[in-house]
């Protein structure tokens, strides 16, 4: 089959590899979907657990193809051949002090389908039954959002309750998107979400029926005043979705005092960004990470199934596997491109 693999950070091709058969336990997937993000790049660079030699992609939609044995035991007990399944790539140790205060997402030994094993840019994809979650029905444009949703659902968690709190969102990618319309869902009415791109925010205008805000690129800082005076007042969750420190860097502008601010989007490993002690002191400001999802599949499924989230439209560029190189440069610097996919031919 052929696959995308690395030898070393930055340095891939699109080669054959052997198609593997499932061992005990496993499942091998028929990939048709696989959506690519900005953690593709981090990995590209060999960030965010890159063990290498890697084959990325870790938002993937795929078909059941071979079951290999027990793999049809506990959850992947409803599985069979041909029937449309997304894949959870995170798993924890199970054993480790964090996993035992079932708080897995914090597992020293976590691992991660796409960074830390072969993921689906491939045409096959082998891996745990366990981790396989049904996805008949949906549309696959829709279901290669799960582990984005996955992740979101985590951070609804981490930041309930959210009751009459007022929320800003940076960042217009499909995670925005996303986030604000599980924000709606969690009960919050008083979402805006801020972006520098126009076509980012009429899109989600439309999907999320949200209030939008443009940002200037060249002055974000000054835009961040400009949303708080254009809000009435500051905000009581701010979750910055761009990774991007001259963005996160601003952040404490839109909090109000005691507020929550979430780093969600995935900065460079080597970004710095100062903060004020004395700030965070005298308006009780906390500042809190999400990463990523280890038990939230099946959160992010129902809220597909009752049709809470809607991303029509947010696919723009797709691209067959050969044609990495040309994803990942889409990915990385088309400001047009919202969401980019994988697809099997
Ligand atoms: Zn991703
Ligand atoms: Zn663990």
């Amino acid at each position: 089959m052929r696959a995308v693999v690395y030898d070393q950070p930055g340095c891939f091709d699109v080669r054959e590899v052997d198609v593997l058969e499932p061992g005990p336990g496993h499942v091998r997937v028929r990939m048709t979907v696989a959506g690519m993000c900005g953690t593709d790049l981090h990995l590209h660079d060999g960030q965010f657990l890159a063990t290498f030699p890697l084959t990325p992609g870790h938002e993937t939609v795929g078909v059941v193809d071979m079951i290999g044995e027990g793999a049809l035991d506990g959850e992947g007990a409803l599985l069979a051949v041909g029937q449309q399944v997304v894949v959870n790539p995170n798993a924890s140790c199970r054993v480790c002090d964090y996993c035992f205060e079932n708080r897995p997402w914090l597992c020293e030994g976590f691992t991660g389908i796409g960074s830390s094993t072969p993921g689906g840019f491939a045409e096959f994809l082998v891996v745990p039954g366990a981790q396989l979650f049904d996805a008949s029905g949906l549309a696959p444009d829709l279901a290669v959002f799960a582990e984005p949703s996955a992740c979101i659902a985590h951070l609804m968690d981490r930041l309930h309750p959210l009751d009459g709190n007022s929320v800003i969102v940076l960042g217009g990618g499909p995670t925005g998107i996303l986030l604000t319309q599980f924000l709606r869902h969690h009960g919050v009415d008083d979402v805006i979400l801020a972006d520098p791109n126009v076509a980012k925010l009429a899109r989600a205008t439309e999907l999320a029926a949200i209030r939008t805000f443009l940002v200037d690129r060249d002055d974000v800082r000054g835009s961040m005043d400009s949303i708080v005076a254009a809000h009435g007042g500051a905000f009581d969750v701010v979750i910055d979705a761009t990774g991007r420190a001259g963005v996160i860097q601003q952040l404490p502008r839109l909090a109000r005092n005691g507020g929550r601010i979430v780093y969600y989007g995935v900065a460079d490993e080597h970004d710095v960004v100062t903060i004020s002690p004395f700030e965070i002191f005298r308006r009780e400001l906390t500042i809190m990470g999400s990463f990523t999802e280890v038990d939230s599949f099946p959160d992010a499924l129902a809220a597909f199934r009752r049709g809470a989230i809607r991303m029509e439209g947010v696919i723009t560029h797709r691209f067959p596997l050969p044609d990495y190189a040309s994803a990942l440069e889409s990915q990385r610097s088309d400001r047009s491109a919202h969401k980019v996919v994988i697809e099997a031919p």
